[in-house]
């Protein structure tokens, strides 16, 4: 089937909502044309321009476009009109890995092992390329499913765009932030390597590592690698999760270690049978570090650390839109100041203009009573006989 293209909003069916995030929202659409399904992602304009991202935004779609690996959402087209940014890009009938950890709380060590090494899969490419590229965004939301359940990493090249600052203010979560990040002392692909760590642990246990109800407090364990291990989570997965999260991004496992970390190939076999093209495990478990932080079994669950960014989500728009209806009243204030004066100088015309008619009323009556004065004149005058206007009956 020919690659799917659009041109104009009207080319398009607009069928179901299908999520939210940081710039405006995606929807399932089919093409009027020949009726194939795509996911339309709709990027507000006013914030791309008031965020200064549109030449950014579009050095972005070009490298997305011209990307093609089977673990990567494809975009197909995209187009503008006064409002938005349209991106046309795969759909992934599966959802988000987010709506699937959702129903199953936690995943078995085979499954999560899956969709932890289909997403290194994408990695692996990303990082290899010539010009390298870093995703910087990656957790179950972000990550989408085909109808066959497997992998397709999406949503690359928007928190990209923004500071660490504005980035929370957006996505409304500090959770998977690398201590780098945090510290803004400059970072490369290993940042990855920490959100898959984040990633895995959330995978395997349904909660978050760093999550806390406080941003200082989420900072804190974040840059102190604070990691508590519940007891059910196994040897072998807390070693990977911990040689992901190192502070030094130099320590992280690159993206082919940790796919070739017995963790994972022992339980993709599990999974999948050796058929599957899946590497095989080397060697034994590692029995390594298991950094157990400071013990408190109370970390967020998922679903809160999605809850409680959309409810700061929802915060930010609120303003958004307090702010507009702000401007919007003193616009309202002003126009109703400039009518104001401009009905006071309607009154003051208007009470000369009555002036000018009573004036005119009055010389119009001065005028006839001057001009019946005339008459009455001239009348006398021609009874005695007296034409002031022509010579006299009596020839003088
Ligand atoms: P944002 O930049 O707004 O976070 P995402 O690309 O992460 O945008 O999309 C938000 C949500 O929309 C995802 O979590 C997912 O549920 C849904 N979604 C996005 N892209 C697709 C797609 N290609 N197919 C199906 N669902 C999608
Ligand atoms: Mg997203």
């Amino acid at each position: 089937m020919a690659t799917p293209s659009a041109k104009e909003v009207e080319d398009l069916q607009f069928e179901k909502c299908l999520g939210r995030g940081y710039f405006g929202e995606v929807w399932r659409a089919q093409l009027k044309k020949d009726r194939q399904l795509v996911a339309v992602k709709k990027v507000r304009m006013q914030l791309i321009l008031e965020n200064h991202l549109m030449d950014q935004l579009k050095r972005e779609i070009l490298i997305l476009s011209s990307m093609q690996h089977e673990r990567i959402v494809r975009l197909f087209f995209h187009f503008e009109d006064r409002h938005f940014m349209y991106l046309g890009m795969e759909f992934c009938q599966g959802g988000s890995l987010f709506d699937k950890l959702q129903k199953a709380e936690r995943f078995d060590a085979p499954v999560a092992a899956r969709y932890f090494y289909e997403t290194c899969e994408a990695l692996d490419y990303l990082h290899h390329l010539p010009e390298k590229v870093i995703h910087r965004d990656i957790k179950p939301e972000n990550i989408l499913l085909t109808a066959d359940d497997s992998v397709k990493l999406a949503d690359f090249g928007w928190a990209n765009l923004l500071e660490a600052e504005k980035r929370v203010t957006f996505c409304g979560t500090l959770d998977y932030l690398a201590p780098e990040m945090i510290k803004g002392t400059g970072h490369d692909e290993s940042v990855d390597m920490w959100t898959m760590g984040v990633l895995l642990y959330e995978l395997l246990t349904g909660q978050s590592p760093f999550g806390s109800s406080s941003k200082e407090t989420t900072c804190k364990s974040i840059l102190t690698v604070n990691l508590y291990f519940p007891p059910e989570l196994d040897i072998d997965g807390r070693n990977l999760i911990s040689q992901l999260c190192r502070k030094a991004p130099v320590d992280r496992l690159k993206v082919r270690d940790a796919m070739a970390h017995s963790f994972i190939t022992r339980h993709l076999q599990t999974e999948q049978g050796d058929a599957a093209g899946y590497p095989e495990a080397k060697g034994a478990v590692v029995k390594g570090v298991t950094e157990t932080g400071d013990m408190s079994p109370s970390r967020p669950s998922v679903v809160a650390r999605k809850l409680r960014a959309e409810c700061e989500r929802s915060l930010v728009e609120k303003e958004i839109y307090m702010k507009a209806l702000k401007d919007a009243e003193n616009k309202l204030k002003i126009k109703q100041e400039e009518l104001k004066s401009a009905e006071a100088q309607i009154n003051e015309v208007q009470q000369e203009s009555k002036l000018l008619e009573a004036q005119r009323k009055d010389l119009e009556k001065r005028t006839k009573e001057n001009a019946s004065k005339i008459e009455a004149i001239k009348k006398r005058r021609e009874r005695k006989g007296w034409n002031p206007f022509g010579r006299s009956k009596t020839g003088l």
